[in-house]
């Protein structure tokens, strides 16, 4: 329990925060095993829910959280309920304001949507303090280095174009390929792999995706067969809730096993490192509830010797990779790249830590005009 003794103030206080709620169109559905089994559509926009925070001695940070498919007007309604506690709050104090915020929400849980409700303020705040640094989030957090391997993941194709997606994405600068499942029937998915090692050789990294798809028997059958490609990791081969089964699957294989991605919390990520379930952990910042709850995760995660490969949102999760002890991996998924005005640069296999103070990322014009929706409060509205 908290000691309730209030903290002395820094002098400077929010007076400022705005939210919206932006709708990234995508320019080409994107979908997986989840899709041909009829669990889910293909993505057509993933909703952004942008926090902008701001202070009387000036100074600003941006954070992001964001919904698939449906959740955005959510995120956006949760945070329009919670945003007004910011105000008067010393900007410094992410912990407590993070405490803060989750009470005020509290009946809702300390997870799914109230989480990623707060996860872009808790990000802004972070932001905001790595920018007043005048220092990238990665070097106020403590670099361990400036560049980080980065992988693509490729989604259904045809054979001859999967071959084609992947050379063009390694000649672009990037270091592995990801290959996504895509049907039900394993086979036609282990033939693509199979091409797919034989033509960019032993030397490239690659990843299996199974996006859930499998049952226990499946995933012991297919991590047998799958042993033979060398893979970095398999990642989610069984329901992301099934920690024994990720835990036996783990002991079993040789192929590390990649899960995470799904939880939404500390208390989640916290079972699954406990129990082994896991030999790369893939949290997602804004998905458990920002950068507060990450480091927390990320803790765990070095204690128990394990690899990071977070989640999505490489603007966020690159800082936050260089700052891991550990080996580490980002996704480089470039669909994020029209809401902001800056680019990340990937070269030599991995991206560059920006050397911009704080996330490194101002919206751009696209996001603007995409915004369906924005309030802002104010110490004197
Ligand atoms: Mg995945």
């Amino acid at each position: 329990m908290p000691e309730a003794v209030p903290a002395a103030p820094s002098g400077d206080r929010i007076d400022r925060v705005r939210l919206s709620l932006v709708f990234l169109p995508l320019s080409v559905a994107a979908s997986d095993a989840k899709a041909p089994t009829g669990r889910q559509q293909p993505l057509n926009e993933v909703a952004f829910l942008f926090a902008e925070v701001g202070t009387i001695d000036g100074h600003r940070g941006l954070g992001f959280s964001y919904a698939k498919r449906a959740g955005g007007p959510a995120l956006y309604a949760h945070a329009k309920e919670i945003a007004p506690q910011l105000l008067g709050e010393d900007p410094n104090d992410t912990g407590r304001i993070w405490e803060k915020l989750a009470w005020a929400g509290a009946s809702t849980g300390r997870g799914g949507l109230a989480a990623q409700a707060i996860a872009s303020i808790d990000i802004a705040l972070w932001d905001l303090k790595a920018r007043r640094a005048g220092l990238p989030l990665a070097k106020l957090l403590g670099t361990y280095r400036d560049t980080i391997r980065c992988y693509t993941g490729l989604s259904a194709s045809p054979l001859p174009e999967i071959v084609d997606h992947a050379q063009r994405a390694l000649a672009s600068g990037v270091g592995g390929i990801k290959l996504r499942l895509t049907q039900p029937d394993p086979s036609a998915d282990l033939e693509r792999l199979r091409v797919l090692r034989e033509r960019l050789g032993d030397g490239v990294p690659l990843m299996l995706d199974a996006n859930q798809l499998w049952d226990r028997p499946t995933a012991h059958r297919m991590g047998r067969v799958l042993e033979r490609f060398n893979l970095v990791w398999l990642e989610e081969p069984l329901d992301a809730n099934d920690t024994a089964g990720h835990a036996a699957l783990a002991g079993a294989l040789d192929t590390p096993i990649a899960t995470g991605e799904m939880l939404t919390s500390v208390a989640e990520h916290a079972h699954l490192i406990d129990a082994g379930a896991s030999d790369v952990v893939q949290p997602d910042a804004p998905r458990v509830g920002g950068i507060t709850p990450f480091l927390r995760i990320a803790a765990l995660a070095d204690h128990k010797g394990l690899s990071l490969a977070p989640n999505f949102a490489m603007e966020i999760h690159l800082h936050l990779a260089a700052a891991y002890p550990r080996a580490s991996w980002v996704e480089h998924v470039d669909w994020l790249e029209p809401l902001f005005n800056e680019r990340i640069e990937v070269r030599g296999g991995r991206v560059l830590v920006p050397d911009r103070p704080g996330l490194g990322i101002t919206v751009s014009p696209k996001a603007i005009a995409w915004t369906t929706d924005h309030i802002e409060f104010t110490e004197t509205a």
